[in-house]
């Protein structure tokens, strides 16, 4: 039998998803992890993650999601949240203006607290809302270019993007540094 030296070789990488209260955070990793979605936002207190297995080169690369689970509201998303991130999700609301204005602070707390060099995408959720939509997608991007993120427009609601946005996220993070899991 053929046997590699990467055979058995499997990473994890922790991801967080940081933003605004509301703007959809919980629903996101709800919809990739489990594909669901709910209407009614939960009060949970307290961190939650979920893992998501991904095969990218025939190996097994982990993503352990982090979802604020509240804490934002409170503004006291501590440095534990942040610590041992590759990956970061920075989500805004695209009909909630003060969601996007928010950016910059969550970004700066981003860089205050990581230890490494972060794959960041910023997400301008609730696409489907583009009735009342209070963000351009040109403002996102630009926003996004300036900072040298990834951008993309998500709807937890209908699934647009957001696999998409996870994945890239995660195969960024392959793509460059990886903490190996034995
Ligand atoms: P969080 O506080 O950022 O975690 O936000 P939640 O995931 O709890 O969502 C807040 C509210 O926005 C809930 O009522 C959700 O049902 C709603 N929501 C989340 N994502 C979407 C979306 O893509 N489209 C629409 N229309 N509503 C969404």
């Amino acid at each position: 039998m053929d046997s590699s030296d990467d055979e058995g070789e499997e990473y994890l990488f922790k991801i967080v998803i940081i933003g605004d209260s509301a703007v959809g955070k919980s629903n996101l990793l709800t919809r990739y992890a489990r594909n669901e979605f709910n209407l009614h936002s939960k009060a949970t207190i307290g961190v939650e993650f979920q893992t998501q297995t991904l095969e990218i080169d025939g190996k097994e690369v982990k993503a352990q999601i982090w979802d604020t689970a509240g804490q934002e509201r409170f503004r006291a998303v501590t440095s534990a949240y942040y610590r041992g991130a590759f990956g970061a999700l920075v989500v805004y609301d695209i009909s909630r203006r003060t969601t996007f204005d928010s950016i910059p602070r969550w970004l700066d707390e981003l860089k205050t607290h990581s230890d490494t060099t972060v794959a960041r995408m910023l997400v301008g959720n609730k696409c489907d809302l583009e009735n009342i939509r209070a963000v351009s997608i040109e403002e996102g991007k630009s926003l996004a270019e300036s900072e040298g993120m990834f951008f993309m427009e998500t709807s937890a609601l209908d699934s647009t993007n957001v696999n998409k946005a996870f994945e890239i996220v995660i195969r960024e993070i392959y793509n460059s540094v990886s903490r190996k899991v034995l």
